[in-house]
């Protein structure tokens, strides 16, 4: 049976029309679903009976349990939920100055291995379906509106690599897109990728104007390769030479994602190697904070930060540092997740 939050509205037109019904039908349910937020096929009131029932025989309707939440003093939240399976995923709630932002987690574990990563600490155990990565959102939203709140954006920054579950996190986007449904905008949802270049070029087809971020974090293949093993397979050239199709083809500015560490990446002549490589493209350099996962790795001091900043900043790089959220929980991506499980196996 098919999961009834993996379905986009060209999939329950499919449907309604192979049953001999109205493609309108599928407005009807995205509206049940997103809107008046149904917890069952019951409580769709404008559907008829029939169609109910239909729906259920084909349908299941399943949800994610929400085994822990964490709230940091700055409003940060963070949702471990429990899947079907048995596995642990988790999700960002962050409050924005622009609204309230939540960060997606794609896949169970990651296959990545990035070294500065807590996600990259375990193997990917499976990919998320779409149904799993609408709900995140869902849930959220439904408790966000307990104060009259609503999800205003989407960051697919979570754990997991989205663009090694492509498929199924482009549809999880049409979903919550719908403007029936939860309507978040295209320019309000951002993804972020390691860089799998193929997916990259093929992501520039993608119709809606979804913003697209690059882990970058290293300036040269040299560093690049001893942090993110996926640089062997997909060098910086092969990454910039896929951004410059893409922006070609979109006018979708890009962002680069930079973490800066102590000694690492965060000198002067790094800035310089950074400003070679971004200096053709209209690009974003979000200068992220590190959020420790290893004991050989440091956060770089403010003042060096400012100083790094200032340099991309003269050079007209359109830098920014990012705001830190929820410090005083488990931050970094998979943290919770990887700590809960810890905890699990130290009682076992
Ligand atoms: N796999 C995707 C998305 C998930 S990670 C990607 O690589 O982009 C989201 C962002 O958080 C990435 O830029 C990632 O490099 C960064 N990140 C990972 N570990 C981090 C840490 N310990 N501190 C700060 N940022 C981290």
């Amino acid at each position: 049976m098919r999961e009834i939050y993996s379905l986009e509205r060209s999939d329950f037109e499919d449907y309604f029309v192979s049953k001999g019904l109205q493609k309108y039908r599928a407005t009807q349910i995205i509206e049940g679903l997103y809107r008046t937020k149904a917890k069952s096929f019951e409580e769709i009131t404008n559907l008829n009976k029939d169609i109910k029932k239909m729906l259920s025989d084909d349908f299941s309707f399943s949800t994610l349990e929400i085994e822990k939440v964490q709230k940091a003093s700055d409003g940060t939240t963070k949702f471990l939920y429990r899947l079907a399976d048995g596995n642990f995923i988790e999700t960002v709630l962050m409050v924005q100055s622009y609204g309230y932002s939540v960060c997606v987690t794609s896949q169970v574990g990651c296959n990545m291995g990035c070294k500065f990563c807590a996600s990259g600490m375990t193997k990917r155990i499976r990919n998320l379906e779409p149904f799993e990565m609408v709900l995140q959102v869902l849930l959220i939203d439904n408790y966000l509106e307990q104060m009259e709140k609503r999800v205003s954006h989407v960051v697919v920054m979570g754990i997991g690599e989205p663009f090694d579950n492509y498929d199924n996190v482009l549809k999880f986007i049409n979903i919550i897109n719908d403007a029936k449904g939860l309507a978040i905008g295209a320019r309000h949802i951002t993804i972020s990728t390691c860089g799998l270049v193929p997916k990259i070029f093929e992501f520039a087809s993608y119709p809606l104007q979804v913003n697209l971020a690059i882990s970058l974090h290293f300036p040269s293949n040299e560093k690049r390769s001893a942090y993110m093993p996926i640089n062997k397979k997909y060098p910086i050239e092969e990454v910039i030479s896929a951004c410059k199709e893409y922006y070609k083809k979109t006018n979708r500015r890009l962002t680069f994602e930079y973490i800066l560490l102590e000694g690492v990446n965060d000198s002067i002549e790094d800035a310089k190697e950074l400003i070679k490589i971004v200096r053709h493209l209209n690009a974003y350099v979000n200068l992220i904070p590190y959020n420790k996962t290893k004991e050989d790795l440091a956060r770089t001091s403010i003042e060096r930060r400012d100083k790094f900043f200032e340099y991309l900043i003269q050079n007209h790089i359109n830098a920014i540092v990012r705001k830190e959220h929820g410090t005083d929980i488990d931050a970094a991506c998979g943290q919770l997740r990887v700590n809960t499980m810890k905890e699990k196996e130290e009682k076992e």
